[in-house]
């Protein structure tokens, strides 16, 4: 099937347009006739293509949001004759918050529409910009091509009662839908089942503490292929230190701050999620790349910042050796996870007592790509995968569609 994913983040589109098998395992990428991204949406926009054969085309595009995005990729595969009879036969999209009721994929129709529409209340920011996406792209295929919503939280979905839930009043959880549902959900399966992959053993029979670490972070316990914990919450908020994002708090703070520095809970909220993270512990970049330069340099607040980000993601990693009751491989993702040995040596140093050696040289060697970083007397293998979302997508959307009645 030929299917067009597409990722919505907060300033920038991904996409890839691809044919897939439905021969295991999954995702069975046959082909990629193009991938790319427009960038800088809302503000100086452009759109890069990068062809089957890795040619790369870069072009002004005029995006002052998501929509207008997405109809400038169509205008350029309409061009390119890539909407005709033998083209696309379906669109895939990451949407952020599936709420209590998406688990798996949904074709996208009124009623699906609807049911996203009604979770804005969770996730305000983060739904709109796929929706926008969603809408372009119906206006401009009608209903001749099917399109496919694919959730991020739906891994997080069937977590046991005691991961899922926060310790406050049941009636009032109920009333709000409040729950920890999780964030990440493509990136941390991708992680699984390409190690599973890599190590030719069935997914199904894998135990692996994942961590997704890029501008957003978090981790997740994955037991036989199903998540049973992750670090994010009701919000992207919770757990790990990420650029611009506290991670665990004391839930008291907000209205610590709120009281004592006579603002609204908005305002509160802003700065936890806008203004804190590595970029409000060092005073310096929400960027590690800067602030590993920084910290060389001697600039102590920097120091801290990445001391304390690699201190969490530890924290965690031990939580979630204790609930899977140890596990095969600790995993790392996302822009640090994938280009940084220094902050992978520095998140693991000290967990030899559990089996968890990584070697120097493996570590050092391995950037930008995938590969085995831990010692060869490591009990637990650590490892790097680099995060497909888009084959995720791509997967998803082809299984609803050929399953079709299950997942409208
Ligand atoms: P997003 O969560 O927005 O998708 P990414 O996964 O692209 O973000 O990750 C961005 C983060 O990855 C930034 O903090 C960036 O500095 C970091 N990063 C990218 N390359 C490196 C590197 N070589 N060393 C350290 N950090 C890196």
């Amino acid at each position: 099937m030929k299917v067009l994913a597409i990722n919505c983040g907060s300033s920038s589109l991904k996409f890839r347009f691809m044919e897939l098998g439905h021969e295991k395992p999954l995702p069975n990428i046959q082909r990629c006739y193009f991938s790319g991204i427009v960038d800088r949406i809302g503000g100086k926009s452009s759109i890069r293509f990068t062809s089957e054969e890795g040619e790369i085309t870069d072009e002004y595009a005029e995006a002052p949001d998501h929509g207008e995005a997405v109809r400038r990729l169509f205008d350029w595969m309409n061009e390119k004759g890539l909407l005709g009879r033998d083209g696309l036969q379906a669109v895939g999209h990451r949407v952020v918050h599936g709420g209590p009721l998406f688990s798996s994929p949904a074709v996208i129709g009124d009623d699906t529409l609807r049911e996203i529409e009604n979770l804005r209340h969770l996730a305000p920011l983060h739904n709109k910009l796929a929706l926008a996406a969603i809408y372009a792209a119906r206006t401009m295929l009608g209903h001749s091509v099917p399109q496919v919503a694919v959730f991020d939280t739906a891994f997080h979905h069937d977590m046991p009662d005691r991961a899922s839930m926060y310790a406050i009043p049941l009636q009032i959880s109920e009333k709000h839908r409040i729950r920890r549902y999780g964030f990440h959900g493509l990136a941390h399966r991708s992680m699984a089942e390409r190690y599973a992959v890599m190590m030719t053993t069935p997914v199904g029979k894998t135990r692996l503490v994942t961590l997704q670490l890029g501008n957003g972070c978090s981790a997740a316990a994955i037991d036989r292929g199903r998540s049973v914990d992750t670090s994010m919450g009701l919000t992207p908020l919770e757990g790990l230190i990420m650029g611009t994002r506290s991670g665990d708090v004391d839930p008291s703070l907000p209205g610590f701050l709120a009281r004592h520095e006579g603002v609204d809970v908005e305002e509160v909220e802003g700065w936890l999620n806008n203004r804190s993270g590595i970029l409000g512990i060092s005073g310096y970049s929400s960027d590690m790349r800067e602030l590993l330069c920084e910290e060389a340099r001697g600039n102590a607040k920097a120091a801290l910042a990445v001391e304390m980000f690699c201190y969490r993601a530890r924290k965690y990693i031990g939580a979630y050796l204790a609930v899977l009751g140890g596990a095969d491989a600790v995993i790392f993702g996302g822009g640090i996870g994938e280009n940084s040995p220094q902050i992978r040596a520095h998140i693991c140093s000290g967990m030899e007592w559990c089996g968890l050696i990584i070697d120097r040289g493996r570590n050092a060697a391995v950037a930008g790509a995938q590969g085995l970083i831990s010692a060869e007397n490591s009990k637990i293998h650590a490892c790097v995968i680099t995060v497909d979302e888009e084959a995720v997508i791509g997967s998803d959307t082809m299984r609803c569609l050929s399953g079709r009645n299950q997942c409208s």
